[in-house]
């Protein structure tokens, strides 16, 4: 098993401009040679290291990736339509870009023969029959972004097999951390505003619901790793292997940012899923991944910042 972080190495980070992204480009920008394509919808090029290219360009157009993809080693792939909702509302968009976007990644890099990592999703999981949730276990997406994270995972790894291509599907679960983009059903950041600003802490449904957050540090550490790892055309579940109910995240942002806000609890949203939590094993065990960042000292770390 390698541990090693890639160096001097021409590295293409799509969505190189979002939160995850931008976050990778910081990893690598130091020791490699990075560009990002990136079409500007929701990311911010001034959050994007100075010592990377920012290409604007879309994931859907060809000759844009060729040309970002041009004699590139490796290929972190994060664009994607990101907004369950926006996927719902429109999912003939977001199969273009998901699954039309890694598609023409995947195709790209097979001329460069550059190894893919793609951002893959718990969403591909749907309501999973038990937790923890293991990466054979049943797939049922309960939306069209879960349906296209879930084809651009079998496509990637797919591609491995049929072309030789090396790929790796990382499948993030609930990611937080700084610059996360507020627009898309970021908990975590929702109610860090809620108790800073001291308003009401709003928990969708009666809070028993569970999820595994992950600070993006930690998911940073899996794209390396899965940068430098010999298995390839395998999917990886990339979370903290524990989980929290929705209640107890509300108190601990109360509690870590010192507010006295009420917890009030609105309407649960339909198609909620009730569980979820990474089983990590597999990514332990293989990447010789492991979480360092507890939920309460990344909180913390977090409202620091304010
Ligand atoms: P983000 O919205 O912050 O970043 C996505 C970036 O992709 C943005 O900079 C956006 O401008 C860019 N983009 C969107 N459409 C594009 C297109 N057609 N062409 C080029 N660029 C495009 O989102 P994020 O949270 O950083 O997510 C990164 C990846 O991780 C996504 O693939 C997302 O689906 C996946 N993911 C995220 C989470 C999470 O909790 N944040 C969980 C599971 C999976």
């Amino acid at each position: 098993m390698k541990r090693t972080t890639p160096s001097d190495q021409t590295v293409l980070v799509t969505g190189g401009a979002g939160f995850v992204g931008s976050h990778l480009v910081d990893a690598l920008a130091p020791d490699n040679d990075v560009r990002v394509l990136d079409d500007l919808s929701s990311g911010d090029p001034t959050k994007v290291d100075d010592r990377a290219t920012v290409i604007e360009g879309d994931v859907r157009d060809p000759d844009a990736v060729r040309e970002a993809m041009a004699g590139a080693d490796l290929v972190f792939h994060e664009a994607a339509l990101v907004s369950v909702e926006q996927s719902v509302e429109n999912p003939q968009e977001s199969h273009a870009v998901t699954t039309g976007g890694t598609l023409t990644v995947l195709d790209a890099a097979r001329d460069e023969d550059a190894r893919v990592v793609l951002a893959s999703s718990a969403a591909v999981y749907g309501h999973p029959e038990s937790v923890p949730v293991q990466e054979s276990d049943r797939k049922t997406p309960t939306s069209p972004y879960g349906i296209d994270k879930l084809a651009a995972d079998q496509y990637a790894r797919r591609f491995s097999e049929l072309y030789g291509l090396e790929t790796v599907a990382l499948r993030y679960f609930n990611i937080y951390g700084p610059r996360q983009n507020p627009e898309y059903s970021a908990v975590v950041s929702v109610f860090e505003d809620q108790a800073l600003a001291g308003d009401p802490i709003t928990v969708e449904g009666d809070g028993s619901q569970t999820r595994d957050f992950v600070h993006v540090d930690d998911v940073v550490q899996a794209n390396l790793l899965a940068a430098e790892t010999d298995r390839v055309g395998e999917a990886f579940n990339v979370g903290t292997g524990e989980s929290v109910t929705i209640r107890e995240l509300a108190e601990t942002v109360r509690d870590v940012a010192g507010s006295d806000s009420d917890i009030v609890h609105t309407d649960p949203r339909p198609g909620d899923i009730d569980h979820s939590e990474a089983d990590v094993s597999k990514a332990r065990q293989q990447l010789g991944y492991e979480p360092t960042v507890s939920l309460r000292d990344g909180l913390e770390s977090l409202l620091d910042r304010n």
